[in-house]
């Protein structure tokens, strides 16, 4: 017995071999969108309906593309918070906090660590990230040795001109010293 040729319900053509998981129609190729490994690959958490393998051009533009440029803008903002770290002991101009502080666990180095607590930092809408720790811990897999790394930071809003004020202060007490 063969299959029965489905129609691609957006294109027509008999090869709708790929069903949409948001909306149950059956699409081909060239009608669905294949999720890649950049999508929402910071975010901290991602629904599912926004993390099938594949969906059709309309669910993707309906619910996923507005989610995806969401996702875009906050991790252009993620890039921008101010890390400080927990040995730092100089002044940081906080003007708000969060209550509770964001942890990530499991990435490849530093500045996937960094990057993924700020991404949590910049998506509750803060510009900082104070009391910030950063671990790597050395595990052994199979004979081979690799590091996991783990961070936790607080999530701070900073007032940037102060701390620029405070950096320019530091420049002119370091030159002149
Ligand atoms: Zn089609
Ligand atoms: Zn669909």
């Amino acid at each position: 017995m063969t299959e029965p040729t489905l129609e691609c319900a957006a294109c027509r053509r008999p090869k709708g071999q790929h069903e949409c998981p948001l909306c149950q129609d059956h699409f081909c190729r060239n009608c669905v969108r294949f999720r890649v490994d950049s999508d929402f690959e910071f975010a901290h958490a991602v629904q599912e309906n926004l993390s099938h393998s594949k969906v059709c051009m309309r669910c993707f533009d309906e619910q996923i593309a507005p989610e995806l440029s969401r996702y875009e803008e906050t991790l252009e903002r993620a890039k921008q918070v101010i890390i400080i770290t927990s040995a730092y002991r100089g002044h940081t101009p906080v003007t708000k906090k969060a209550l509770t502080p964001v942890v990530v666990e499991n990435c490849h180095d530093r500045d996937e660590t960094i990057l993924r607590l700020a991404y949590q930092a910049a998506d509750q809408g803060f510009n900082g990230l104070i009391q910030t720790e950063v671990t790597a811990k050395k595990i052994r897999n199979h004979g081979h040795q690799k590091s996991e790394w783990n961070g936790r930071g607080l999530p701070a809003q900073l007032d940037e001109n102060k701390l620029r004020l405070d950096e320019m202060r530091e420049e002119v007490w370091r030159s002149g010293n």
